[in-house]
């Protein structure tokens, strides 16, 4: 069988992504559609951490823009991305797949506390990594997040699943005109503050590290596999 062009890889899913065609929350039939998408690009023997957002359920700037302190307002949105978390995890396991839940802030109950080594150990096993609860830091986005752990794990590239197929020029749903890139420079991606991808600092660390993002679009179905597999699919960024 073909190997995978990335061994490790880090996927990093919005909040808004766990919604499907809902306006909020989670959307458990979307959820078991994400699960199989992993699990076709899971089989191909990559190793697999993913980070999940909260911005479906609750982000912290929106909590401060209505008068909520800040820090107050970023710890529920971890706690959102743990409530996503929780809802992979079981979609995953239900299709048979052994995954471990990991989380930033302390739940002792339902996940393990994050931790390097054992995170590493769980992925060279070939479970399925879970990511919940960010950094346990506020003022940070899951962005951010993916690029750190993504960085620490190891990961040779951070797969960023979007809502559109790649990295535009500009906006593609008010721009018709707009140009997709397949590939991009890391350098490019920073300097452009058209490319809103992902957030400044996250593209930084990766731009420090020389660890390469691959924007895709998860919402199509093999997407996922393929960007395993090396193929062309969305923009890299490199
Ligand atoms: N958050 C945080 N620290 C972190 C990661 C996330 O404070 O390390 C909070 C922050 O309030 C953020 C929310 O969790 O708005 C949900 O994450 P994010 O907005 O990045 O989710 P996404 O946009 O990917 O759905």
């Amino acid at each position: 069988m073909k190997k995978p062009k990335y061994k490790r890889i880090l996927l990093k899913i919005s909040g808004e992504a766990m919604k499907g065609k809902r306006d909020y929350g989670i959307d458990p039939e979307y959820v078991s559609y994400l699960a199989k998408e992993i699990e076709s690009a899971h089989k191909t023997g990559a190793q697999i951490a993913i980070v999940v957002g909260g911005g479906n359920i609750f982000r912290g700037v929106a909590g401060s823009k209505h008068g909520m302190d800040r820090a107050t307002a970023d710890y529920m949105g971890m706690l959102a991305t743990i409530f996503n978390a929780m809802a992979l995890q079981d979609a995953l396991e239900r299709l048979g797949i052994t995954t471990r839940l990991q989380t930033a802030i302390e739940m002792k109950q339902i996940a393990e506390p994050f931790a390097r080594r054992k995170a590493l150990r769980h992925l060279e096993k070939g479970r399925l990594l879970i990511l919940g609860g960010g950094t346990g830091l506020p003022f940070i986005t899951t962005d951010t997040t993916a690029a750190m752990r993504g960085l620490e794990l190891g990961c040779a590239a951070i797969f960023k699943a979007t809502k559109v197929d790649g990295v535009y020029d500009d906006d593609p749903a008010e721009n018709p005109k707009a140009k997709k890139f397949t590939t991009l420079s890391l350098d490019h991606a920073f300097q452009n503050d058209k490319i809103k991808v992902m957030d400044k600092s996250a593209i930084s660390l990766c731009r420090a590290n020389k660890v390469h993002i691959i924007v895709f679009k998860l919402n199509e179905k093999g997407n996922f596999k393929k960007a395993v597999m090396g193929e062309k699919v969305g923009t890299t960024i490199c």
